[in-house]
């Protein structure tokens, strides 16, 4: 699915495996990174959709996770070697990647086990800028729903694209989730404005209103604001 003619949704319960959040690749002047790996089990029929939305696999540089939790980046081991690609994680999510941790992973949930991987790079602090080919990407710490929370924004055909992922939560006590945290993460997604909002496992809204009702939908009843 198209949601930009840089940006494509190549992973997710209807396009790889039931299981799998949203997976999405973007490709600027033939760079391309993908926003989390999904949990592994269709990596093939990820790499056929990165083909067949005309982006060559070894023009994939890198893996932006958006955080540690199974249906997200259980795949990111096997894919990242599958790509030769780096892996990049914000630092806070990074030990449960490293060690596997099957209960904030959530990969229990899933019945299965977390693949351990380290990132080739740790995200710090609030914001970062990446390079992706000779555009950027921002990785922005949205701590909440899980500690490392991240989400990227990035600029295609004059459109403000965030790749929000989990912005729904869960909030649970076994993710290290803080709500607090998240409630703080969500009004920060709002400021951003975006134009697009790419979610983990809810698929794109369109519109400035469509994305900031979508956020703003999971702080009513919640903070009073
Ligand atoms: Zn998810
Ligand atoms: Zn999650």
């Amino acid at each position: 699915m198209k949601v930009t003619k840089e940006i494509f949704q190549v992973g997710g319960d209807r396009f790889s495996s039931p299981e799998d959040a949203a997976v999405y690749l973007l490709c600027f002047a033939g760079h391309a990174a993908l926003i989390d790996a999904g949990c592994g089990y269709a990596q093939k029929r990820i790499l056929s959709n990165i083909e067949r939305c005309g982006v060559p696999l070894s023009a994939v540089e890198a893996i932006l996770l958006t955080h540690c939790h199974f249906d997200h980046a259980g795949g990111a081991q096997s894919l990242k070697k599958a790509l030769g690609c780096s892996l990049v994680a914000h630092e806070l999510d990074s030990p449960y990647l490293e060690n596997g941790d099957d209960e904030v992973t959530a990969a229990a949930w899933y019945g299965s086990a977390m693949m351990p991987v380290t990132p080739d790079r740790k995200l710090q602090g609030p914001r970062q800028t990446l390079s992706l080919g000779p555009r950027t990407l921002e990785a922005i710490h949205i701590p909440g729903h899980s500690p490392g929370s991240t989400a990227y924004l990035a600029e295609s055909e004059g459109l403000r694209v965030l790749f929000g992922q989990d912005v729904h939560g869960p909030i649970h006590p076994s993710l290290r989730s803080n709500l607090r945290d998240y409630w703080n993460s969500l009004e920060l997604l709002l400021t951003l404005e975006a134009d697009v909002l790419c979610e983990g496992h809810y698929g794109v809204y369109r519109g400035k209103k469509a994305v900031a009702d979508f956020i703003a939908g999971f702080l009513t009843g919640g903070r009073s604001r």
